[in-house]
């Protein structure tokens, strides 16, 4: 059997609306935000990291970068979609952890407040999904997608 291989277009073309709709639905449009897809994300969490994004608050410009891996792994359009939804929600929160982030500069707490600023975004994108395309729950989880987003 031979594996089909996929190409940044095809992803381009799947990936691309689901920006296109919830940049609108989170009032993210007056953002400058950019994203492209990478083999590895570099860091600390790099093997199991499916995505990241950099806000620049407060410039309102953000670049997203998607491992391919696990976007072709997302076989359900709301399993990458809720990826999709999670990086974006960190830029609806820049400010605050930008405010955050000022005032703690690093450090033990900075890294707990990280931890449940990620659970807190992974709660917002199905929330939100779930609200906006009565999805049942269950179907947004996927035990392909083994990494998290970040
Ligand atoms: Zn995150």
């Amino acid at each position: 059997m031979t594996v089909k291989e996929v190409t940044d277009d095809q992803r381009i073309a799947r990936i691309q609306p689901l920006f296109t709709k919830w940049i609108t639905l989170l009032s993210l449009a007056d953002w400058d935000i950019t994203w492209q897809f990478v083999d590895k994300l570099a860091g600390p969490d790099g093997d199991n990291a499916i995505a990241r994004v950099t806000p620049i608050w407060p410039y309102q410009r953000a670049h997203i970068r998607l491992v391919r891996k696990a976007v072709d792994a997302a076989g359900l359009p709301g399993e990458i979609e809720t990826v999709i939804v999670h990086e974006l929600c960190h830029l609806v929160m820049a400010p605050l952890w930008e405010a955050i982030d000022d005032v703690l500069g690093g450090g033990t707490i900075a890294n707990r407040l990280h931890g449940h600023m990620e659970t807190l975004m992974d709660i917002f994108a199905l929330g939100l999904q779930y609200s906006y395309d009565k999805k049942p729950r269950g179907a947004l989880y996927s035990p392909v997608l083994e990494g998290t987003p970040q």
